[in-house]
């Protein structure tokens, strides 16, 4: 038996839809970007985008360059504060770049407005945003987002790279927690 099959966790999305998404959302990138002659930059939240991220890359059939930033949006609370901590920075400049950001789930917003607000200062010849998940009801903020995996309502999920208290990252499905996970 799977360490989480013993948990109360019901799939939303199973590895097969998560690996369709990708697949689509890849493709739908290397045509957007194809006619462009600089190379693109993907660029990684950490941690919960890690899983999507390998599956999204290996569906852009194009040159590319993956980059990660780590970033930590929530103070003591579970609330996004709206102010960002990196705690781990990009490895090369991107200014004059093309960059996607890509991310694992856009909730209120607060995150990705303040990263986003941060990558401008770099001067990126463009940003784009692909976001696995979003939950629409929950935003504070309008935000940029190019490329959405899955609109989900106002519930927590988690696997496939994303996490509660740190734990059920390597799940290889969404699954929403149902108590005692
Ligand atoms: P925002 O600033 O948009 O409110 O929060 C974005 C971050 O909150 C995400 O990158 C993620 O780390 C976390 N988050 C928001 N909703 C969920 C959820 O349902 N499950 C998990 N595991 N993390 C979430």
């Amino acid at each position: 038996m799977r360490s989480f099959e013993n948990k109360n966790i019901e799939t939303l999305y199973s590895a097969e839809d998560l690996q369709n998404k990708a697949k689509e959302l890849g493709a739908q990138i290397a045509k957007d970007y194809g006619d462009r002659t600089e190379e693109l930059t993907v660029i990684g939240v950490l941690k919960g985008s890690f899983i999507f991220l390998a599956d999204l890359v290996r569906a852009i059939d194009l040159p590319l360059n993956i980059d990660f930033i780590g970033v930590s949006s929530y103070g003591d609370g579970t609330e996004s504060s709206g102010k960002i901590t990196i705690t781990h920075p990009l490895s090369k400049p991107i200014t004059g770049k093309d960059i996607i950001v890509v991310e694992d789930i856009v909730d209120t917003g607060l995150t990705m407005k303040a990263l986003l607000e941060l990558f401008e200062e770099s001067k990126p010849a463009s940003v784009k945003v692909c976001t696995l998940l979003e939950k629409p009801e929950r935003r504070q903020v309008t935000v940029q987002m190019d490329y959405v995996g899955f609109s989900i309502p106002d519930k927590f999920v988690l696997g496939y790279g994303l996490d509660l208290a740190g734990r059920f990252r390597n799940l290889p499905f969404v699954g929403v927690n149902q108590g005692d996970a």
